[in-house]
């Protein structure tokens, strides 16, 4: 099963295959294609063929096979998050979550690319007519992570093909089975052969491929800061577009002013949400003095309650993480902390069970600083650091020194803070009473490094069209 690419709207098969295993046991549970340069090339090839027509299209012509994916994957939920869950590790409720989500996110794009407006300009002299029109950039290469490997498909595929680009994606190698199940779905649809096509395997030689080809337009890349750094050098080559949503590193502030209790259950939700893989997770907690131990035990009485285990198993509420590197990766910031002066409150070790996965325990820690290693980097897993502040202004400070930017969030009862802080934070996104951010209609994207561009609104359809000013002079 889903052990094929989608090129010019068939089934490829290649040789050379990748594993795809299951976090949760550690076993292989399928292969998948390693595309090689030969793949790659022919999906561009088809790309390029489709884009003549697609981008013919009404608007509404390429919103109904939009809504007609959106249709399909919502049907298919309940084996869609299955599969999500099995290959990825997140609780199949939050699967299909994702999946729910990211047919809202495709039915919006299809009735948002009707909106594609130009202007008329007021000209300077008499004879002169300014039009400015908004045109598909063309075809376009969509890399995508393995945290929310539907949603980031759903993302960048949708506002593409609304605008009127054609595209080639390349999912992570840890999801690409769920990325082949949605792009079944897609072609079920009965698209035009070539204007979506699917490759799968390493990404050296499928980035190589797509970057070094004149007919590649633009970039849209979600993942981590390291790989974008690399990828926005690549570009440069060609001056190819490219957007880049990155790596986070969430601050949460509670002011003493605060609900408490919504403030811990909302930190709860959004921390350990995805086992902490989420970029724009909260890496740490900062707490007034005031209200520090009492949050703290709120916080902690949550957290010791979260049911983990196997996504695909009821009730669970935290799976495992990605792979034996992330688990590592724990140990190792907790090592770290401890041996710089951190309290562990709870969790902090591997959970041993009879399954051979990547299972580590809601954590956390306090007495902490910003010389551990926690704090500089971004976590990405189920370890909650708590600190302490005495003032707003030491906060924000503390806030903005992240060479990050993706998201804050803060709570407060005073509606003169929401304001002075939330235009203070150096952040694309900021949560106020509340840590969900990801919904069709919002711009969804960091500043400083965590990327450029944006993923949701109309804003995301600006990330796929170039303006085009054409000026008329009357005779
Ligand atoms: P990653 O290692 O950067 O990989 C992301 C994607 O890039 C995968 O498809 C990967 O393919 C590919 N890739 C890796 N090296 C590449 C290269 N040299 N050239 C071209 N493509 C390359 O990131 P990840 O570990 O999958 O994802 C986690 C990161 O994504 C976190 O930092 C998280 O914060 C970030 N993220 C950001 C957002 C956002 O909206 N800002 C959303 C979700 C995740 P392979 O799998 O084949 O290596």
């Amino acid at each position: 099963m889903f052990n094929y690419n989608w090129i010019n709207g068939k089934k490829w098969k290649t040789e050379k295959t990748i594993h795809v295993m299951n976090p949760a046991t550690g076993k292989v549970i399928g292969d998948v294609p390693s595309a090689g340069k030969k793949e790659v090339a022919a999906a561009i090839d088809a790309a390029s063929r489709a884009y003549v027509s697609w981008s013919k299209l009404t608007p509404s012509e390429r919103g109904a096979y939009l809504t007609k994916w959106a249709e399909n994957l919502l049907n298919k939920r309940e084996e869609l998050a299955l599969l999500m869950s099995e290959e990825q590790g997140k609780p199949v409720s939050e699967a299909r979550g994702e999946i729910e989500g990211s047919a809202q996110f495709i039915k919006w794009y299809a009735e948002e690319g009707k909106r594609i407006y130009g202007e008329v300009i007021p000209p300077s002299s008499q004879n002169q007519r300014i039009t400015v029109i908004k045109q598909p950039v063309g075809v376009c290469a969509l890399i995508t992570p393995w945290n929310f490997p539907g949603a980031m498909i759903a993302r960048k595929v949708a506002p593409a093909l609304a605008a009127g680009c054609t595209i080639i994606v390349k999912p992570a190698s840890e999801t690409p089975k769920i990325a082949i199940a949605m792009f079944d779905e897609l072609m079920a649809t009965k698209i035009p052969a070539g204007v979506a096509n699917l490759v799968t395997g390493k990404a050296s030689i499928i980035s190589d491929v797509l970057f070094e080809d004149q007919r590649i337009r633009k970039i849209s890349f979600t993942g981590s800061t390291n790989v974008g750094k690399k990828l926005m050098k690549k570009a440069a080559d060609q001056v190819k577009r490219i957007s880049l949503e990155l790596g986070g590193n969430a601050p949460v502030i509670v002011f003493p002013d605060s609900n408490l209790d919504v403030a811990a259950e909302k930190i709860v939700e959004n921390k350990f949400e995805n086992c902490g893989q989420m970029c724009n997770g909260i890496n740490v907690i900062m707490a007034h003095k005031d209200i520090e131990e009492e949050l703290t035990e709120k916080i902690k009485y949550l957290v010791q309650k979260i049911k983990v285990g196997e996504g695909t198993k009821a009730d669970v509420q935290m799976g495992p993480l990605i792979n034996d590197a992330a688990l590592q990766r724990m140990e190792d910031l907790v090592k770290d902390a401890k041996e710089k002066g951190a309290t562990l409150l709870t969790g902090g070790e591997r959970i041993q069970t009879e399954l051979d996965g990547y299972f580590y325990s809601p954590t956390i820690l306090t007495d902490i600083t910003d010389k551990m290693e926690l704090i500089q980097e971004e976590i990405f897993g189920p370890i909650a650091p708590i600190m302490t502040f005495e003032n707003e202004e030491d906060v924000i400070e503390f806030s903005n020194k992240s060479p990050y930017g993706l998201a804050a969030y803060f709570f407060t009862n005073d509606v003169n803070r929401v304001y002075r802080i939330s235009e203070r934070l150096e952040y694309g996104m900021v949560g106020v009473n509340g840590t969900q951010l990801s919904v069709p209609q919002a711009p969804f994207g960091g500043v400083k490094e965590s990327g450029m561009g944006r993923e949701g609104g109309h804003f995301g359809l600006d990330e796929f069209v170039e303006l085009k000013y054409i000026s008329l002079t009357l005779q």
